[in-house]
């Protein structure tokens, strides 16, 4: 099979942990005599430096040809005081509206061999297997009017969470459906007693969970819900969310997998008129610059991100499943970086990619 992926490192450790994830896909295609057509190009930071701005057209055009790509992070310190439409993560939101991936995946697993990393109790992590389904390009990140500006003599910001019940419905319909390959459940999370986008959302979740009978529907409000992750974790199954909640959710999720370095995520739209499903694969961490050009960054969420990328836009279901059980043999040798709990010495980003390949075999 031909895989034409289009590479963005991206700022930060994003160079550091797709290297990896680039390390494992070139392993698997030869094992499995794919070809794979790599592309590069410039997003976030390192954009704004060579290009200007933080999306470039180059970049959306590979983007579009691509049949998949896969993305490091964004986000440089010395941009944090930009208002942010001219900051690096700007690039970020570019390019998945640009791709119309409005569904964000986030698996988040408990792996036995990591369950003491996690700062929470044994018992009450052991067993976490959740998927978090983040509406990604709808909500306050894009909603109109936004702005600060000057209001009755006064410095006022305004942002906008806006959503068309078929944003809303679209994305619903992808976790009801991802819940029937799963443990039929959906929890959808909003915030209905005090926003009427919510009551919207609400309304439009019950109405397309009776197209799915045999998955359990479950509404909860987003503090609630922020309790209920920690508290008790293993009861959810399909979690699906607004944008900004599902940003936040997904962060304190990654708790339960013992660190922000393991947890991998897929953006997805509908599906092309090919049948293929034109992806975003990127870690669900940012760009670490306390950590960046180190060696020391983990690149399982990358890795992982290049799995799903095999799973859901080429269909490569047995060789996602190499890399994954690859990647829990490692866990379980404990040659992990610093951010988990290493046997001995913490192993180098570049060695993690390497025990990757090794135990794929
Ligand atoms: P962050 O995820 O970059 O880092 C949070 C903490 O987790 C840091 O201590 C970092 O060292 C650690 N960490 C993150 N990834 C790790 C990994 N793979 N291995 C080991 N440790 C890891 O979040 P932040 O510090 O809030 O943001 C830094 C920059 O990244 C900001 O500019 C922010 O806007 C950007 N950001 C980008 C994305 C993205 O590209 N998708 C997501 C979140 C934040």
């Amino acid at each position: 099979m031909k895989l034409n992926i289009l590479v963005l490192p991206g700022d930060g450790i994003g160079p550091e942990v797709t290297r990896e994830a680039v390390r494992v896909l070139e392993h698997v295609a030869k094992k499995w005599n794919h070809e794979l057509v790599l592309s590069e190009g410039l997003l976030g930071g390192i954009a704004i430096h060579q290009t200007g701005g933080p999306f470039p057209d180059d970049t959306r055009e590979k983007a579009l040809a691509a049949d998949a790509t896969l993305l490091g992070a964004v986000g440089l310190p010395e941009f944090d005081e930009l208002p942010p439409s001219q900051r690096p993560e700007k690039g970020l939101l570019g390019i998945r509206k640009a791709l119309d991936v409005f569904a964000n995946l986030r698996p988040v697993i408990a792996f036995d061999s990591l369950i003491d990393s996690s700062p929470l109790k044994n018992d009450i992590v052991r067993g976490a297997d959740l998927l978090i389904v983040r509406e990604l390009t709808g909500g306050l990140y894009f909603g109109q009017p936004r702005g600060i500006d000057v209001q009755d003599g006064e410095e006022t910001a305004v942002n906008s969470m806006v959503y068309r019940a078929s944003e809303v419905e679209r994305v619903l319909r992808m976790a009801f459906k991802l819940a029937q390959g799963r443990r039929k459940k959906v929890t959808s999370v909003d915030k209905a007693n005090v926003l009427e986008n919510s009551q919207m959302w609400r309304r439009i979740a019950a109405r397309v969970g009776k197209d799915y009978p045999d998955v359990e529907l479950e509404h909860i409000l987003v503090d609630n819900c922020a309790m209920q992750l920690i508290l008790r974790p293993t009861s959810f199954d399909v979690v699906v969310t607004e944008n900004l909640f599902g940003d936040i959710l997904s962060d304190e999720a990654s708790v339960l997998a013992g660190s922000i370095g393991m947890l991998p995520s897929a953006s997805i739209g509908d599906p092309l008129p090919s049948g293929a499903w034109r992806g975003l694969y990127e870690p669900v961490h940012g760009s670490a610059p306390d950590i960046a050009g180190q060696n020391k960054a983990n690149p399982l969420a990358a890795i992982g991100s290049a799995a799903a990328m095999l799973n859901y836009s080429f269909g490569l279901h047995a060789e996602a499943a190499a890399i994954e059980a690859a990647m829990q043999a490692v866990l379980a040798s404990g040659n992990v970086t610093a951010d988990l709990k290493p046997k001995g010495a913490p192993a180098t980003t570049e060695q993690v990619g390497q025990a990757v390949c090794a135990a794929i075999g």
